[in-house]
């Protein structure tokens, strides 16, 4: 999953792919810190594992909008309009579902904290 954390230095937020599903893993994947480079300013940010956070990622309801919206357009010059009515309501609950997924699993991993001495 992607987590998220704030740079000590510009106050950007950055982010990093992990296995860890919650902060217990990623915790034994990497110890007490997290030391990564800032993106924006390249500064080595040491973070603590409990102040690393997981989100859902928007673009996915976004993208999944933008997609349902050029496939209706595209089908409405070749179905009848009921067929449209039905497959839009599945083209846009896919990425809603999709991200209340990701939403379920971020809240997840947020909620539990470790003790990182
Ligand atoms: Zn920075």
């Amino acid at each position: 999953m992607k987590l998220y954390y704030y740079c000590s230095s510009c106050q950007k937020e950055n982010s990093f792919q992990t296995k860890a599903t919650n902060r217990f893993e990623l915790q034994k994947e990497r110890g007490n810190f997290i030391n990564e480079r800032c993106t924006k300013c390249g500064t080595i940010v040491k973070r603590r594992i409990n102040r690393v956070h997981a989100k859902a990622n928007k673009w996915i309801l976004v993208l999944g909008g933008i997609f349902g919206i050029l496939f209706t357009a595209i089908i409405f010059l070749f179905v009848p309009l009921i067929i449209i009515v039905v497959t839009n309501s599945v083209i846009f609950s896919v990425p809603f579902i999709v991200w209340r997924e990701q939403d379920k699993k971020a809240s997840n991993f947020n909620k539990v904290m470790v003790a990182d001495g």
